[in-house]
């Protein structure tokens, strides 16, 4: 018998362990949602939106239970987690209230006496989700899908099985027919054969690039539609009229929120040669005053990483860098204490061809890279395989757009964060993936975009 295990990123503790279906437990799941599929695809939107409420009722009633099972397998700090609940539950709500809008047919004027674009459902689809934001990458997929029509079936990141089966009982506990979202406790190997079922539609992946290449190319072969959601190394433009204390505030927390391992979050600082030293002097304090604890301690800012593994390849990452070049301004050892924590890490004077110009650093580890204009600061945040999130800092709200604009990037923000809001769609280009979450492009993705003739 197989076991996913959890270990406390905190402690190095083993908190809990789950036992892996096997292929017959895996077919029979993915029957099931077929079946659910089959009742669930003719309910109207308004009846699905009442299960949805109540879904999101049942996240905010359990909130504290679910943040604490959150922070105990992924080590984000416990205040996120629970925000990360409470966005979970405007997902909901948003899509129980929107989607007979979102998905209304549209009437298209030809010769005939009638035509129009309705949109259905397909069947029961395949989400293979990270473990970063345990709840809300789950939420962000399952509810525009389920609201649409479909039924889900999830492959969870290994080390967070407690929330994914949290999730799949929140889901039963709401009243949603059993299958209409499932969770498969499966091992990444045993991915192909649940796209290669017949009664899985379509897969959508957030991850790794490497783990999109290999889902996507499963999923080619067998004709089956993907979404693909990967990392990011978000470009922020700092340009010399920005306030330096809001900049500074801003790269603090775009690197240590989630404890470094956001796929949107800030990682390459592209700072005005006017304004580098300064910038780089203030941001190197407000880095280093940054409390790194316990995720459960509320006073600490960031906890720790969520494995060690992942600790450690950062860590090579960032000896990788300086060995080519790059100036180590603060941090960059491993601590000695249990648990997978890293302090909060400043690298400068980064250029093209560095590990941490190159590659994206998925911890709290800061990249900060010097231009000597506007053209050049473009020319360097377009300088990546990725194009996931990016900003623009600056006091010239006419100037941050212009650039915003020419940025390779799904989105760019002026004097802000990226963050995903279920009002605008979400996704990349480039490495980062493909297709987009959320708003009216995120549920047409898994819908028959369907021609309606009357001669
Ligand atoms: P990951 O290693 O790619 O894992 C993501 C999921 O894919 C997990 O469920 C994992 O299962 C599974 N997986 C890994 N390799 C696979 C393979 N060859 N075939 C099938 N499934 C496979 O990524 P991660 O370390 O969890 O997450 C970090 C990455 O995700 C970063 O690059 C981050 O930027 C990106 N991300 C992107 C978004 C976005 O919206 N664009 C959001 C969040 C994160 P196991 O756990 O069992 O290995």
């Amino acid at each position: 018998m197989e076991y996913s295990i959890t270990i406390n990123p905190a402690t190095g503790e083993e908190v809990a362990k789950h036992k892996r279906l096997n292929t017959k437990e895996i077919q029979e799941k993915i029957t099931i949602s077929d079946s659910a599929y089959s009742l669930w695809k003719n309910k109207s939107f308004n009846e699905r939106s009442v299960y949805m409420h109540r879904l999101a009722t049942i996240l905010e009633e359990n909130k504290e239970e679910y943040a604490q099972l959150a922070t105990r397998e992924m080590g984000k700090v416990i205040g996120q987690s629970r925000k990360e609940i409470e966005k979970c539950a405007w997902i909901c709500r948003y899509y129980a209230d929107n989607t007979a809008n979102l998905l209304a047919d549209e009437m298209i004027a030809t010769e005939a006496s009638k035509s129009y674009v309705t949109f259905k459902p397909i069947g029961v689809v395949l989400a293979v989700m990270p473990w970063n934001f345990p709840f809300y990458q789950v939420i962000r997929f399952a509810v525009p899908a389920l609201m649409a029509g479909n039924t889900g079936v999830l492959k969870h990141a290994s080390n967070v099985q407690g929330c994914a089966l949290a999730i799949e009982n929140a889901f039963l506990k709401a009243g949603f027919p059993e299958g209409a979202f499932s969770n498969l406790n499966i091992n990444s190997k045993h991915v192909k054969e649940v796209i290669e079922n017949k009664s899985i539609v379509a897969v959508t992946l957030t991850g790794s690039d490497p783990a999109g290449r290999s889902v996507a190319s499963i999923a080619g072969q067998n004709l089956k539609k993907t979404v693909m959601e990967l990392g990011g190394s978000d470009a922020y433009i700092v340009l010399e009229d920005a306030n330096l204390e809001e900049a500074t505030d801003l790269a603090t927390l775009g690197r240590l929120q989630n404890n470094g391992q956001t796929c949107i979050a800030a990682k390459r600082f592209v700072v005005l040669d006017e304004i580098y030293d300064s910038f780089l002097s203030l941001y190197t304090q407000k880095m280093k005053a940054a409390r790194m604890g316990e995720p459960t301690d509320e006073t600490s800012y960031y906890g720790p990483m969520a494995r060690v593994d992942l600790r450690d390849e950062l860590h090579e990452q960032v000896l990788k860098t300086v060995a080519q070049g790059g100036k180590l301004i603060l941090g960059g050892y491993i601590p000695d204490q249990k648990g997978a924590y890293y302090p909060a890490t400043i690298l400068a004077d980064l250029k093209p061809g560095m590990e941490g110009f190159d590659n994206e650093l998925f911890g709290p580890v800061a990249s900060v890279i010097r231009a000597k204009d506007d053209e050049e600061a473009i020319a360097l945040a377009n300088n990546s395989q990725f194009g996931l999130g990016s900003g623009v800092l600056t006091a010239d709200k006419v100037r941050g757009e212009k650039i915003a604009l020419q940025l390779e990037a799904g989105s760019s923000f002026v004097n802000k964060l990226v963050v995903s809001d279920p009002r605008l769609p979400f996704g990349g280009v480039k490495n980062s993936g493909y297709g987009r979450e959320l708003a009216a492009y995120g549920i047409r993705e898994f819908v028959n975009t369907k021609t309606i003739w009357i001669d």
